[in-house]
């Protein structure tokens, strides 16, 4: 068994990212698997090495241990994906020699106006115009071309480890969907399918924001010839007003708990009591939440957290 937990070091770590983490740490140890920890900075505008640093500092105060990691060390990595930028080349050659992606000269002006403009959280779907160019048309294009993959006309069904089942038919998804941009820049659904193939990853555990990327990195993962993971996707954690924790947030990041004289301890007991991974408001050792860990205790419906999380952690359990 080998589990990941693949955070971006866009920002300082958050309780949402703790309580993804924490049940990676959970199905990982309870499971006796192994545990690897990948930095997914590809965004390389928005990741910063000082995010990456706190990163792992923050786990390690949170008694949250890896087996691999770019800490730890380990005989699958490197773990960060800048460092993996040659793997992604070689399955986009792979996919090419398969025929199965092509250069898209579209503007994003013209792929929001065909596909009409998408509400918050929805995809746009591609209408795969540059599919059926010619090599003599390819040639006069003046623009930098994005590579797309071209998607099949079946469906794709997986079982979800708490969503259960889930069906997607791709070409009225998304349609085609863009692996490179033009600027080179390697698309997270590339990135991560390759990861989690060539590091031999056999559960994912991560946000039920990425439940509709699955399907993606399911195809993607059967043409590449990988062993395709069990996926389990976790309700996500809300404020109040039902909005997504978000890094702007005040007092969420492990930083600001800590500060407060916050431990480790209450931060993941608090979090295992929200999330209804056990029932008494107390203190837990991590090995006890091992032991009592069962995901389906969780639910599907998002977890609310308290308007005021530095009070509600440093007086829990008291
Ligand atoms: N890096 C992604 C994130 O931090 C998670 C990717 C994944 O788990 O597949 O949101």
């Amino acid at each position: 068994m080998r589990c990941r937990f693949a955070p971006s070091p866009t920002g300082y770590m958050h309780l949402g990212n703790v309580w993804t983490a924490l049940l990676c740490w959970l199905q990982a140890r309870r499971g006796g698997g192994t545990l690897v920890l990948r930095i997914e900075d590809i965004d390389e505008g928005r990741s910063k090495k000082e995010y990456t640093r706190a990163l792992m500092e923050d786990l390690t105060f949170l008694g949250l241990d890896r087996d691999e990691g770019p800490d730890a060390g380990g005989p699958y990595g490197p773990y960060r994906q800048q460092e993996r930028y040659n793997l992604y080349e070689a399955a986009i050659e792979r996919l090419k020699r398969l025929n199965l992606v092509y250069p898209c000269y579209c503007s994003r002006a013209r792929i929001t106006s065909v596909s009409g403009a998408p509400h918050e959280g929805e995809l746009s779907v591609y209408d795969g115009r540059c599919y059926g160019l010619t090599e003599a048309e390819r040639r006069r294009q003046r623009k930098k071309p994005s590579l797309r993959l071209h998607v099949p006309e079946r469906s794709i069904s997986f079982t979800d480890g708490l969503y259960g089942l889930q069906e997607e038919y791709l070409p009225t998804k998304c349609g085609d969907f863009v692996i490179r941009r033009a600027d080179g820049m390697y698309a997270y659904q590339l990135a991560v399918t390759v990861d989690d193939g060539a590091m031999g990853i056999t559960h994912v555990l991560r946000g039920r924001d990425l439940l509709g990327s699955t399907g993606r990195q399911i195809l993607l993962s059967s043409y590449l010839g990988y062993q395709t993971p069990k996926y389990t996707h976790v309700p996500l954690l809300i404020d109040c007003a039902g909005h997504r924790l978000s890094k702007r947030q005040h007092g969420i990041t492990v930083r600001e708990l800590r500060a407060e004289g916050i431990t480790g301890r209450q931060i993941l007991s608090y979090l295992a009591y929200k999330g209804g991974l056990v029932r008494e408001a107390c203190l837990y050792d991590p090995d006890r939440l091992v032991q009592q860990f069962d995901i389906r205790n969780i639910g599907v419906k998002d977890i609310v957290i308290d308007a005021d999380p530095i009070e509600a952690i440093k007086y829990f359990g008291h």
